[in-house]
């Protein structure tokens, strides 16, 4: 694996192969990698000729400085994973190499309901976070095929808009959530738990199945109550919601109809740490 810390040698090198052809898949992440993230590459293996990941912990969307400054870090990990794994390309760029001193930051992108909803709700300021970093990353590699985790779901939004915003012509890839053996969706964050804190996190994966299961035959207000209760008997100190959305739009959903799609998403914290994760509750993603 070819490790750059410059983006202009990473620039001139992927401007030779893709001379030459090649097709290039990219995985960005923030390190601290699990079989999640890795993934991500093995399908960007699969389709494309060069497979390129990122590590950049990107402060500009962390909106509790807390979060960012208790970021797990573990590149050593991380390049054996990587190395492991197959990864052609690792991008492992300084803070000024995305944002130089002497250039414009802190752009606005118009994300319009997206910013107003779930995440963008609370956590203010996090997408424009994301895409500031995405237009820079997407900018540099102009990649074909761009690999993001359903995870993340809202994010795929986010980001499938800042490519027609941008006009970016990489097509954007959502892959499965993995998950631990018992159902816990693998994060980085995980490795802020203890090991009882671990026990007690999988309430959210067996919420999402009891929303699975119930959805259709039960008022989504009784639903949402329910949920919120189990949680707190679990242990989470805080929700910041648990809703049912139309899976292509995020509109929130007060009733089940048989036509629109839905998605049940959940933002939770345990002690200071905050979880995320969602299951598409009718078919798949088509957003
Ligand atoms: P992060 O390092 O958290 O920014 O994540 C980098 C990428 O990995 C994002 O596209 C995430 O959605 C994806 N990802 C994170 N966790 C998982 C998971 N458990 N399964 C699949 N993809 C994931």
């Amino acid at each position: 694996m070819i490790i750059f810390k410059k983006k202009r040698d990473l620039q001139t090198w992927l401007t030779q192969q893709k001379s030459q052809g090649k097709s290039i898949g990219f995985a960005p992440t923030m390190g601290a990698l699990h079989e999640g993230h890795l993934s991500l590459l093995q399908t960007s293996k699969k389709e494309n000729d060069i497979t390129l990941t990122s590590i950049f912990v990107n402060p500009t969307q962390f909106n509790d400085p807390k979060d960012f400054a208790k970021y797990p870090i573990t590149l050593e990990n991380d390049i054996y994973m990587l190395e492991q794994t197959g990864c052609d390309v690792l991008f492992l760029p300084a803070v000024d190499e995305i944002y130089p001193p002497n250039e414009p930051k802190g752009e606005q992108y118009n994300l319009g309901y997206l910013e107003t909803v779930l995440e963008g709700k609370f956590r203010p300021g996090h997408f424009q976070g994301v895409c500031q970093v995405m237009y820079r990353l997407l900018s540099i590699f102009q990649p074909h095929n761009l690999y993001m985790g359903q995870k993340d779901y809202q994010q795929c939004m986010v980001i499938k808009r800042l490519i027609q915003l941008a006009d970016f012509s990489c097509k954007l890839h959502i892959c499965p959530t993995l998950r631990e053996k018992e159902g816990l969706a693998m994060s980085s964050r995980n490795l802020r738990l203890t090991a009882e804190e671990r026990k007690k996190v999988l309430a959210i994966y067996i919420t999402l199945l009891y929303l699975k299961k119930e959805y259709s035959q039960q008022a989504f207000s009784l639903l949402k109550e329910n949920a919120v209760n189990y949680l707190l008997e679990a242990g989470f100190v805080k929700i910041d919601y648990i809703e049912l959305a139309n899976a292509d739009d995020l509109t929130l959903l007060d009733k089940w109809d048989d036509k629109t799609p839905v998605v049940a998403l959940i933002a939770a914290f345990m002690g200071e740490i905050r979880l995320i994760d969602n299951m598409v509750l009718t078919g798949s993603i088509s957003f």
